[in-house]
């Protein structure tokens, strides 16, 4: 069960580093040096947590290269793309490093005598279960602030990113981070149910699919135990008219091809009123025809090949589905005469309800477009996926934008840009994207025990 845990070249093929499965008796280990390290860590105090992990997003940067080249060999992705997730990672190490103690204060609650107050503790050992899509910042967003409020971690990384998990953990150790308190482990899917039965294992983070995220969230509510679970989405990009319709379709173009595609907020499906359909079609197309396909590594390449060879055939087929049931091809539709694990950057109108296309992810450079009569039409449609995830709304008119904002059924919208994720603001989903939250003051409690005390 499960693929092997190695680093396999989605360029070119080549399978470069493969690692073994831990066994039972050494993930046994690692759960017992986490679960030995809580007491010495949750007694530091939370200023000296925080430096240690503002220490690690110095490093972070400081491997810039090394990191940026580790990323793009394992998943394929454009090395400034790279780059830029290993300043967004290190930004949020040093954000919770600086303003995670802030975020983690006691809190007075109003009563009528006497004193109450919320005080924010760790849990104890928790498992985090990360994708391979942002192997750096799907794995600090979780470790960083749980780091700070005294947690200590179990890494299980997605099994095509190893040297990257291995990297992380290099890092956290190389900050001074104490034995036990973050640590890798090399397993498989079928492996983390154990850990998470394991009853000196608090809580458990996973981002990645919705099979995925179902598993590990039944486990957690038969053992009782908290889980966020950040899955995949479908994000509507919802196009009310033509004002700057030339920054609007580069927007359109980042939202959907960023990361080659793969990315869990990327805009999935735009949904153009009649009045600016035609014009957002031919300006999205004109944009996605311009990339090329080519070596990751090379800086002048604007299409990466997709994470893996498995995951180029998926989509694939969500697209010949479409094609036989009569979806119209704007651009693309194939795969490029390259070895790599490539799909042409693809436009598709006239997706109908009955398509795979219509209700699944879109995991890569596949581009949808709805035709709406009216902002109604646009809410009704944007909210007809199983998925929750973000969204973004363009208009002349920001109220206007914000109140369809308002009626769509997301955890994050956002208008006149693109959904992304920074370090100070909570990320996350409702429906089949998940449940809880990451970032922000939300996420950095997700797994405190916000306990109560209280003098009479
Ligand atoms: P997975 O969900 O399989 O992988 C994500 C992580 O979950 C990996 O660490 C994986 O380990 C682990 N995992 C897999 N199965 C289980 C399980 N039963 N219990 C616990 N952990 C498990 O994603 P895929 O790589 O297969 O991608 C498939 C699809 O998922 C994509 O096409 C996309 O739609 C979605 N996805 C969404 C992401 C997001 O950012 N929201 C990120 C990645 C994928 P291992 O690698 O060892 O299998």
């Amino acid at each position: 069960q499960g693929s092997p845990i190695a680093t396999v070249n989605p360029y070119t093929g080549e399978r470069v580093r493969e690692f073994p499965a831990l066994s039972a008796q050494d993930v046994g280990r690692a759960i017992d040096a986490a679960h030995g390290s809580f007491p010495n860590w949750r007694a530091r105090s939370k200023a000296d947590r925080g430096t240690l992990v503002q220490r690690a997003g110095r490093l972070m940067r400081e491997r810039k290269e090394e990191l940026a080249h580790l990323l793009t060999l394992e998943v394929g992705k454009l090395i400034d793309s790279s780059r830029a997730e290993v300043d967004l990672a290190s930004d949020i190490l040093t954000y919770y490093g600086e303003h995670g103690p802030e975020l983690l204060e006691e809190q007075p609650l109003p009563v009528p005598e006497g004193t109450a107050v919320l005080v924010n503790e760790p849990l104890g050992v928790l498992l985090g279960v990360m994708p391979w899509n942002f192997p750096l910042y799907q794995v600090v967003r979780f470790a960083g602030p749980n780091l700070v409020l005294g947690n200590t971690i179990l890494l299980k990384h997605a099994s095509s990113c190893p040297q990257s998990a291995l990297a992380l953990e290099q890092l956290f150790t190389d900050a001074g981070v104490p034995p036990g308190v973050y640590t890798n482990l090399f397993v498989r899917g079928r492996d983390v149910g154990e850990i998470i039965d394991d009853s000196r294992v608090h809580g458990a983070s996973l981002t990645g699919s919705e099979r995925a995220g179902v598993s590990l969230g039944e486990i957690a509510g038969r053992n009782v135990k908290k889980s966020v679970l950040e899955l995949g989405g479908s994000d509507p990009f919802i196009v009310l008219d033509d004002h700057h319709l030339e920054r609007t379709v580069y927007a359109a173009f980042l939202g959907r091809m960023g990361n080659t595609g793969q990315c869990c907020v990327a805009a999935k499906r735009f949904i153009a009123l009649a009045d600016v359909f035609d014009a957002f079609v031919a300006g999205l197309r004109d944009r996605m025809s311009e990339v090329r396909p080519g070596d990751p590594a090379d800086p002048a390449t604007t299409l990466g090949p997709l994470s893996s060879e498995s995951a180029a055939e998926l989509l694939m087929e969500q697209v010949r589905d479409a094609v036989d049931k009569g979806a119209t091809v704007v651009l693309g539709g194939g795969r490029p005469d390259l070895p790599g694990a490539f799909v042409e950057p693809t436009l598709l109108t006239d997706v109908t309800p009955d398509m795979r296309a219509y209700r699944e992810e879109l995991f890569g450079p596949v581009a949808t477009v709805y035709r709406v009569s009216d902002e109604d039409e646009a809410v009704a449609l944007a909210n007809t996926s199983p998925y929750g995830l973000g969204g973004a709304v363009f208009a002349a008119d920001p109220e206007r934008a914000r109140g369809v904002a308002d009626r769509l059924e997301a955890g994050m919208v956002w208008i006149n840009h693109p959904t992304a994720s920074r370090p100070e603001l909570p990320f996350g989903g409702i429906k089949r994207s998940g449940y809880g939250r990451e970032l922000g003051d939300a996420g950095m409690l997700e797994f405190a025990n916000r306990k109560l005390v209280r003098y009479v």
